[in-house]
């Protein structure tokens, strides 16, 4: 089908691919996964049912299991693979570290070297008004970090009533307590009592479901006053902050109007309204800037951040504070009862570092605005034309499309039928990620991708929605 030039790149992959693979036991490996590891959002039975892939290798943006199958992975992982796999130097900054000290706490009136590098470094590439970070270790702690400030800000400023913060309907910001409830996910809320006390949720700015018929700009005004009537609703002297991602990843890429995120931010202004973006996959580069709220042109006041700040191959989040709140909490604040046992980790921060330094050796941020993102968007948009394809969309190095019944009344799909999953389906059995959201397929390839892979991948996916219509004729799906 394709032509797989990448497939032995040097003379030392082949043998070292060999060697990954041949050493897993790919039953015995999915035996003791089901025996023993619970994953993430999964159906554990039905996993086990099916066996779990085992994946052993990557390498620039592919990956192979141990099977030996190669596949491209349009989805950097979890959003967080920037600089792609293999990068020795990320290696090299890790293992450095772990043998000066692999561990000290920002406890106890104490720092290390590559964390105060790091607050320095993030203060550098972030918008101006950022002068401060506060260390977790994934974008759920920035979340719940988030919180915490958003309500000890109020209270040193005396307006404890100003404690509920609007969160949106479909976004994510992670699985801990505080962050599943300022997501937006009903089938998270359903599990575990959520959301918890003092958050609440207004609709999504997506355009597809609840914008058609009017142009995007008018569409962008009206999402964004569902902000100003939840504040009115509720009085405007309770309401604490509104938190959003710029474009929502996990919620299939929904991307907001150009309208949308200057009124977001004049309401918040109107109001005195903390404004909170969360940056957790759209930092560092992914949508052609340094920040999602570079983009669509937004000043919060809190940012978080985690993924692609150290590319995924470590953990690290945090929380970008921005002057307004920083001012308050350092000069009244006293002691923040708040932080974690590895809060700057020395590993995590020296990774980071050098993360940030391959992006800006490599100018990724520039390579995405001005080649791979112009690029992907003419190609990706191409797909329009296919029987299946309703509308597709990117921003940056983010990308999705619908799949509908009827392309000319864009008719969707009953839910239950899973088409999205079953088109994910030949996907992965093809070698290509590309996610399901519903009957949204999304994409978000890492950054170093380059004209010739993004062809690849368009290619690949062409075929698997082809197999996909094929599939669904066959059942008289359409
Ligand atoms: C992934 C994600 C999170 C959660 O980050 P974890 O590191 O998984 O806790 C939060 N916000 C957004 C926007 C995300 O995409």
């Amino acid at each position: 089908m394709m032509t797989n030039q990448f497939e032995i790149r040097t003379a030392e992959e082949r043998p070292a691919l060999m060697r990954a693979s041949a050493a897993v036991d790919t039953r015995a490996i999915q035996a003791l996964d089901s025996a023993h590891y619970l994953h993430p959002f999964t159906d554990h039975k039905l996993l086990a049912e099916k066996g779990v892939r085992v994946m052993v290798k990557g390498e620039g943006i592919y990956l192979w299991d141990s099977e030996g199958k190669r596949v491209l992975d349009g989805m950097s992982g979890l959003w967080c693979v920037n600089v792609g796999y293999g990068r020795k130097e990320l290696a090299d900054a890790a293992c450095r570290q772990m043998m000066e000290m692999p561990y000290y706490n920002s406890f106890f009136n104490t720092t290390n070297v590559p964390a105060v590098k790091l607050a320095a470094l993030l203060a550098e590439v972030s918008p101006p008004q950022f002068q401060h970070v506060f260390f977790t270790n994934s974008g759920s702690e920035g979340n719940d970090t988030v919180v915490r400030l958003v309500r000890r800000y109020w209270d040193l400023l005396e307006q404890p009533r100003r404690k509920l913060i609007i969160g949106r309907i479909n976004g994510y910001h992670g699985s801990t307590m505080a962050g599943a409830s300022l997501g937006g996910m009903a089938y998270m809320h359903a599990q575990g009592d959520l959301p918890i006390p003092g958050i609440a949720h207004i609709q999504q700015p997506y355009w597809f479901e609840h914008g058609r018929g009017m142009s995007q700009d008018a569409f962008g005004l009206k999402a964004a006053g569902w902000l100003e009537e939840k504040i009115l609703e509720v009085g405007p002297d309770r309401v604490a902050a509104f938190i959003g991602e710029p474009l929502q990843g996990a919620g299939g890429v929904i991307i907001p109007p150009d309208s949308y995120w200057p009124e977001i931010q004049r309401i918040c202004d109107r109001y005195g309204i903390l404004l909170v973006s969360d940056e957790v996959i759209c930092g560092f580069g992914r949508l052609g800037e340094w920040f999602g709220c570079q983009k669509f042109g937004y000043r919060p006041d809190l940012m978080t951040f985690a993924k692609g700040v150290t590319s995924g191959y470590i953990p690290l989040g945090g929380v970008m504070v921005g002057k307004r709140v920083a001012d308050v909490l350092i000069d009244k604040g006293g002691e923040f009862e708040h932080g974690f046992t590895y809060s700057g980790h020395p590993v995590a921060c020296a990774v980071a570092l050098e993360n940030i330094d391959i992006i800006r050796r490599e100018s990724l941020v520039e390579k995405v605005r001005d080649d791979s993102s112009p690029y992907l968007r003419h190609k990706f948009e191409a797909l329009a034309v296919h029987p299946l394809v309703g509308m597709a969309e990117t921003c940056g190095l983010v990308a999705g499309l619908v799949l509908v019944r009827d392309k000319r009344t864009l008719e969707c799909f009953a839910p239950e039928l899973g088409v999205g999953m079953l088109c994910r389906g030949h996907m992965f059995g093809n070698g290509m990620i590309m996610r399901a959201v519903g009957d949204r397929m999304i994409i978000a390839p890492p950054l170093v991708i380059t004209r010739t892979q993004i062809d690849e991948m368009i290619d690949l996916i062409r075929c698997c929605l082809d197999a996909t219509l094929d599939e669904l004729r066959q059942r008289n799906w359409i």
